[in-house]
């Protein structure tokens, strides 16, 4: 039995072997606690039956544990010298295919569905590349892949925003987003001393599962967002002063915006910060016949 890839001792002899230094433009923060894994692989609650895609597999330690529990695996990586690396340490599994392939500008919709059965559970699983949590999440969110969800580690801080509640310092344009398409909740909080190198910031692990659909029905989910980075452009603005002086037009269409406003039962004078997602759905439907 060989040991798992995720100790200490067995990535530092990877590393070695093959003179692989870290690139921190890329993210590469390599975890070494194979409980952690085991506990993310966990969250994800799959199935023999499920397909998994990783983002960024570095040299395989939760690829392999994925491999261990789900029918098949596909991963991206960015980084060319990773690649021998991974077919070195992850021969022992016959169910992994890796893209070399940066995942935003992958075709992940075709490739998944190339690589997977119409109706198997999906989950996207990851420790994701912190520079850009963010883009990746939103991509394969907002493209429709027919996943169950995601189970990520990323930075706590950005994991706190994408769960924050309306009325909250974190509650901001990145909880709706996420919080439109999934159900988010922070399942861990991880410590710096199971990556190497350690990160400067802490992590956690977000579960995000996939409403069947959106929270609201908006009749134009382009202005619904406008909508909604227009409302946090200055947190400390109301919600009337930043739809005037952010919205296309929007001062000289301050008694619509006010009459908007009312009609949703939104008090001009509170902050975007304590509105819902159905509220702003419904302004958004209200307003969006004035900005079209
Ligand atoms: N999964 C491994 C682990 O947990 O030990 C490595 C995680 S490390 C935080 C992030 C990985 O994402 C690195 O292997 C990095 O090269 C890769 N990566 C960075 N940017 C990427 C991108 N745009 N597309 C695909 N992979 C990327």
């Amino acid at each position: 039995m060989h040991k798992d890839i995720a100790t200490p001792l067995r990535t530092r002899g990877i590393l070695e072997k093959y003179g692989f230094s870290f690139k921190k433009s890329l993210g590469q923060n390599f975890l070494i606690d194979t409980n952690i894994l085991n506990k993310i692989v966990d969250f994800a609650e799959l199935e023999a039956d499920s397909g998994a895609i990783e983002i960024g597999p570095g040299i395989g330690a939760l690829t392999e544990q994925l491999a261990k529990r789900a029918k098949k695996v596909i991963a991206f990586e960015i980084d060319q010298r990773l690649l021998p690396i991974l077919e070195d340490t992850l021969s022992p599994y016959h169910n992994i295919k890796i893209f070399h392939q940066d995942v935003l500008k992958a075709d992940v919709a075709q490739i998944v569905k190339e690589e997977f059965q119409d109706s198997q559970d999906l989950m996207v699983v990851a420790n994701l590349p912190y520079y850009v949590t963010t883009p990746i999440i939103m991509k394969l969110l907002s493209e429709g892949l027919p996943i169950r969800g995601m189970v990520v580690m990323l930075q706590k801080e950005v994991a706190d925003r994408i769960s924050a509640s309306p009325g909250t310092k974190d509650y901001g344009s990145l909880s709706i987003a996420i919080q439109y398409y999934t159900e988010a909740e922070t399942v861990m909080v991880v410590p710096k001393t199971v990556f190497v190198p350690q990160p400067n910031v802490d992590s956690a692990v977000i579960r995000l599962t996939r409403r069947p659909e959106p929270l609201v029905k908006v009749k134009d989910e382009n202005f619904f967002f406008t909508l909604i980075r227009a409302s946090f452009a200055q947190r400390r603005k109301t919600i009337l002063n930043n739809l005037t002086s952010q919205l296309p037009g929007g001062k000289e269409k301050k008694e619509q915006i006010i009459s908007a406003l009312e009609a949703a039962g939104i008090d001009p004078a509170r902050r975007g910060e304590t509105l819902s997602i159905v509220e702003f759905g419904l302004l958004s439907d209200l307003l969006v016949p004035n900005f079209s």
